[in-house]
């Protein structure tokens, strides 16, 4: 059995507490991760400290080097970084290939580092008086990471974070802590100095410990919404900076004009891709007026019906296991839930197993009609390859939905009607919109980050943003004056006027 230790300088002491890695595909258990603790994190901040202020001082360009070694190393490793991913978290390796590749283009825009980071600067801006500015690194920074994307998420953060200055102690799921340990080795043999990037493992415990410790500046959180607000309430309390990125419930809003065929596919694939595991996938679909949801419905129900359900590395599969044995019992009965609550189960993903592999963590895809808000099934985010079906009267209904919703990270309008779509965008009260884009995903030189519960704080991930939040901006006013005076009153604040 593989045993997954902490990525730190120096020996690891023997865990006193492990956490189980399963195979999603085939149900067994296929290693074991240390579980660290207070102790152990304040080592790795020790080693973090000393490292930090040499890596600030480096010049940018020098920094951008190792970046750019990085990017070159994590492609040539790009296939067994996938496989590994893949037979942690369950999703298909093309689809790992991705996770993967989303994260490396965020190193490809911290490679522009020294573009990026160069301050502002005003000659004259009184009399002998210039006004610049300069951003500096926070000094460590701490990342702490989802099962879903344990390659792209862990890259969003410290990417910039690095790249930017900060030393940085990434703490990753521990359901696939692999890939980041990997990603981990591979920037120390880009040229990173050892120490700069460290990852510990470890659950609430080392969550606590990283919040509370006084020399981390700044935590970046990404998983569920509780878990999101208290990161933030706690991390703020204790004068930390934090970004806290929650859950997600998102809308595909399709108007009667829609090109149905392309909104089915798109739709499938982001409703059942990584068996609906993404934050940014497609759950509830809401059709504008009875017809476009019959005709919907009809196209939805032959695309299902074609769906192949695979094990990770099954090159033909469309999507994957779930997670965990526990993850596949919640999603499995949130479809209780909802046929309860009277909604109509129409595909019905439950209880089902592939062939072979019958104590893999498998779910059928599901589909769900006649879903309403007032449903606890639909206010809540269900993280499995089930797609709800809301019907809207009318657009004004179908702007309220994804608005008035707890969640507002992502949502999609599929329209021939540029100016239903411009409206819709403007108006919609959700974080990231897409227009005939299904999974609305902002490339790594935009920025990243839902509204409402999908997101605590005000500074998003990656871009200009995600260097404005691991980065202070510090202003400078300076005089050199020529000893003669400028006769100005020193006891009346100065003004340029
Ligand atoms: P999770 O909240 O269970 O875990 C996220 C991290 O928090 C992990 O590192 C975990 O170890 C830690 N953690 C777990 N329980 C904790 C506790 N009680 N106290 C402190 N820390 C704790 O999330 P997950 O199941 O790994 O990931 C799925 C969730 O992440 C979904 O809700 C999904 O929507 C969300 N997500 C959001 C985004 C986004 O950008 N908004 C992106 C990806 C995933």
């Amino acid at each position: 059995m593989r045993q997954i230790d902490h990525f730190i300088v120096g020996e690891t002491p023997a865990p006193t507490r492990k956490h189980s890695i399963w195979n999603p595909s085939t149900g067994e258990v296929q290693g074991e991760v240390a579980l660290g603790d207070a102790a152990l994190l304040a080592r790795a901040v020790e080693t973090a400290k000393r490292v930090q202020p040499g890596w600030a001082a480096t010049n940018p360009q020098r920094r951008a080097r190792v970046m750019f070694a990085f990017k070159q190393l994590v492609e040539a490793n790009m296939q067994s970084l996938a496989e590994m991913l893949s037979s942690e978290h369950g999703k298909t390796v093309p689809d790992a290939r991705g996770d993967v590749q989303r994260g490396l283009e965020v190193i490809e825009y911290a490679c522009g580092i020294p573009q990026i980071m160069k301050g502002e600067y005003t000659h004259g801006a009184g009399p002998g008086i210039d006004v610049y500015s300069m951003r500096q690194p926070l000094g460590i920074g701490a990342g702490i990471t989802p099962f879903n994307f344990p390659a792209m998420i862990p890259m969003w953060m410290f990417g910039m974070a690095c790249a930017a200055g900060n030393a940085f102690i990434l703490k990753p799921s521990e359901r696939d802590p692999s890939v980041p340990v990997r990603l981990a080795e591979l920037f120390l043999e880009a040229g990173a100095p050892e120490g700069l990037l460290q990852v510990v493992h470890g659950d609430k415990e080392m969550v606590d410990a990283i919040i509370d410790h006084p020399d981390i500046a700044a935590i970046s959180f990404v998983g569920s919404s509780d878990i999101a607000q208290y990161i933030y309430a706690r991390g703020s309390a204790n004068n930390k900076r934090v970004q806290a990125f929650g859950g997600a419930k998102n809308h595909g809003i399709v108007l009667p004009d829609a090109d149905l065929d392309q909104v089915v596919t798109d739709l499938t694939g982001a409703a059942f891709g990584s068996a609906g595991e993404r934050c940014m996938a497609l759950p509830v679909v809401v059709p504008v007026g009875e017809e476009t949801a019959e005709r919907l419905k009809e196209k939805l129900l032959k695309s299902i019906a074609g769906l192949r359900i695979g094990v990770s590395n099954d090159p033909d599969a469309d999507y994957g296991p779930v997670v965990t044995p526990e993850h596949k019992a919640r999603i499995e009965q949130w479809i209780t839930t909802a046929e309860q609550e009277g909604a109509e189960i129409v595909v019905d993903g439950r209880g089902f197993t592939l062939q072979g592999h019958e104590k893999g963590f498998f779910v059928g895809p599901t589909l769900i009609d006649h879903v309403t808000p007032q449903m606890k099934s639909y206010q809540e985010e269900i993280f499995g390859p089930v797609l709800q079906i809301v019907r809207a009267a009318d657009f004004e209904e179908a702007v309220r939905l994804p608005s008035e919703h707890q969640y507002g990270n992502g949502v999609a309008i599929f329209t021939r009607n540029g100016h239903a779509a411009r409206e819709f965008a403007a108006r919609v009260n959700v974080g990231m919109v897409g227009i005939n884009v299904p999974i609305p995903v902002p490339v790594a030189y935009h920025s990243f980050g839902g509204w409402k519960r999908s997101g605590f704080g005000d500074i998003d991930q990656y871009g200009v943003e995600g260097l404005r939040f691991w980065t202070k901006n510090k202003k400078i006013t300076q005089r050199w004056p020529d000893g003669g005076g400028d006769g100005s009153n020193a006891f009346v604040i100065p003004t340029m006027g």
